[in-house]
């Protein structure tokens, strides 16, 4: 089995929100206002993903803050009977060669979607991707998604696992079990943890900003960097803690992070040891899985002493197979 870094210990690693709201659809704050929100608390990058307008604000990029270009698409009313409430999170890949052309700042879309049928998710999914966007299968928990969903539409890239806001209200924020039924059936997508930002007060208990991001590896902070990483899954989620490596090492997979509770491998059939000092409660910063041929995927969760967890993407170990031929 051949070595592999998945995430590497020394490269530069870059702190955004792909989902979040402003005054363009239902936000609080203004673009501009959000932007600073954001640079405040020290992200990176963010996608202005507005429902159903598209965002392109070049104007607020710098050499230590970018806006990538994008919005949610879906409907913010749900018809009855016939829209489950799809949402889905479309973002501009510089590196896409559309066959129609790139939407437009501040373009606006029908809302609510004439869904027709089953397959109208699909039809929307194929037109973003035509558009030259990649596509985020959003908060599944929070709209009940059907499990079977995960698998009959293609053209995804990425599954929103952690949804800030709907941890506020409905409690729903928590949507991996959509993840191990899409990878269990052979999808290689990835998780995304994300804000879904609207309102914005100080006051509030439970703040809809900073709870949920992506730490993305990249040689530079510019769209066409941070999206191709994306698309090649260097990158973790997280609420808390950090993933500082993770690599393929002799037949082992191992993980460094941040002082955390647990470290656990999710791997599938399920192998995982669940590493932590359950009677002295010291803090795990390091971890290893031996890889068996017979498993499809191992991804990492690592939970600190506050409940917060970090999502490594998945490892696919027919890929490391492959690379010993
Ligand atoms: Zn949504
Ligand atoms: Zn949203």
């Amino acid at each position: 089995m051949e070595n592999k870094i998945y995430l590497h210990a020394d490269q530069s690693s870059y702190k955004g929100n792909l989902h979040l709201h402003t005054t363009w659809s239902d936000g609080s704050l203004s673009a501009a206002e959000t932007v600073e929100v954001f640079k405040e608390k020290g992200y990176h990058f963010v996608c202005i993903s507005d429902h159903d307008v598209y965002a392109r604000t070049d104007e607020f990029n710098t050499d230590t803050f970018i806006t990538l270009p994008g919005m949610e698409r879906g409907g913010l009313n749900p018809v009855a009977d016939r829209d489950p409430g799809y949402h889905f999170g479309v973002l501009d890949d510089p590196d896409a060669q559309p066959a129609q052309v790139r939407f437009e700042h501040l373009e606006r879309f029908p809302v609510p979607l004439p869904w027709e049928g089953d397959h109208s998710p699909q039809a929307l999914i194929d037109e973003m991707n035509a558009h030259g966007n990649l596509v985020i299968f959003n908060h599944p928990e929070w709209h009940l998604t059907r499990f079977e969903d995960m698998v009959r539409y293609d053209g995804f890239f990425a599954i929103e696992i952690y949804n800030h806001a709907t941890e506020w209200s409905p409690v729903s924020s928590y949507g991996a079990a959509y993840w191990h039924h899409a990878l269990q059936n052979g999808k290689r997508v990835f998780g995304i943890a994300a804000d879904d930002s609207h309102t914005h007060d100080r006051n509030w208990a439970m703040p809809e900003y900073g709870g949920g991001w992506v730490c993305v590896q990249a040689d530079t902070l510019t769209p066409r960097a941070i999206v191709a990483s994306l698309k090649a899954g260097r990158f973790y989620s997280s609420t808390g803690p950090a993933i500082h490596a993770l690599r393929v090492e002799d037949g082992q997979l191992i993980v460094e992070c941040s002082p955390c509770k647990l470290i656990m491998f999710k791997a599938f059939p399920l192998r995982g040891p669940f590493v932590g000092d359950f009677q002295g409660g010291s803090p795990q910063t390091l971890a290893s899985i031996p890889i068996e041929p017979e498993m499809q995927y191992i991804r990492v969760e690592c939970i600190d002493f506050d409940g917060n967890v970090a999502w490594s993407n998945p490892v696919f170990v027919a890929d490391l197979l492959r690379e010993e031929e």
